[in-house]
């Protein structure tokens, strides 16, 4: 079985990444792999901060490293909270307090100005020296309430029109199919298989 280092520490996406390879790849997170490097992400793009993820984790291991670096655009918030998703009101902070806190920012705005995105950029860093990124979005509008018990992070708040739900009431199944990480990580595979790494 070919194994894919993904530099994540975040279960919930090293399933989802998991689930989107399939069976045949066994993706191992940096705690599977035994890496206990920290990686400071100071990039100002999601560009920036996952090739600095898989260029940093390919040095330790000296094996094909893939990283991604994702999070939500918000168009009335100037599209914060963007690259700072996960640090957006403090790292510990629970997704309870800031989506209850982005719906109340957005109080009384109409759904043609609550347009959103997710946004995921996917890298990979060769020994060689080769390195792709490929970016995978969906957009949706921030919800009016939070709903859904699936998924993670903002996914209680980020409504899809065309399916008529949150990102958190969808199989993970459908998810995969439509979400900005399972756009991104397809495009990989394609690019790693054009490379003939895979
Ligand atoms: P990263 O680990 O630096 O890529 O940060 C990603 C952050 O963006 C997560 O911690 C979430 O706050 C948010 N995010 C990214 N993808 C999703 C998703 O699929 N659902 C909900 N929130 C997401």
């Amino acid at each position: 079985m070919k194994e894919l280092l993904f530099a994540t520490r975040n279960k919930n996406k090293a399933r989802e990444i998991q689930e989107i390879f399939g069976e045949g790849f066994k993706v191992l997170s940096l705690d599977d792999a035994g890496i206990d490097t920290e990686i400071i992400e100071d990039g100002k793009t999601f560009e920036e901060n996952s090739m600095k993820k898989a260029e940093e984790i390919m040095k330790v291991s000296g094996k094909v490293v893939l990283a991604d670096d994702s999070g939500l655009e918000i168009d009335y918030l100037n599209k914060a909270p963007g690259v700072y998703s996960a640090r957006y009101l403090g790292e510990d902070t629970s997704y309870d307090i800031k989506n209850a806190k982005i719906l109340e920012k957005l109080e009384g705005i109409e759904d043609k100005d609550r347009t959103a995105r997710f946004v995921c950029v996917v890298s990979a860093a060769f020994p060689d020296g080769r390195k792709y990124s490929v970016r995978g979005t969906i957009e949706g509008i921030i919800a009016h309430e939070i709903k859904g018990e699936n998924g993670f992070g903002y996914d209680p708040i980020f409504y899809v029109p065309e399916y008529s739900m949150t990102t958190a009431e969808m199989s993970p199944q459908i998810k995969n199919e439509i979400s900005h990480r399972g756009k991104a990580i397809r495009a990989m595979k394609e690019k790693l298989s054009e490379a003939g790494e895979l």
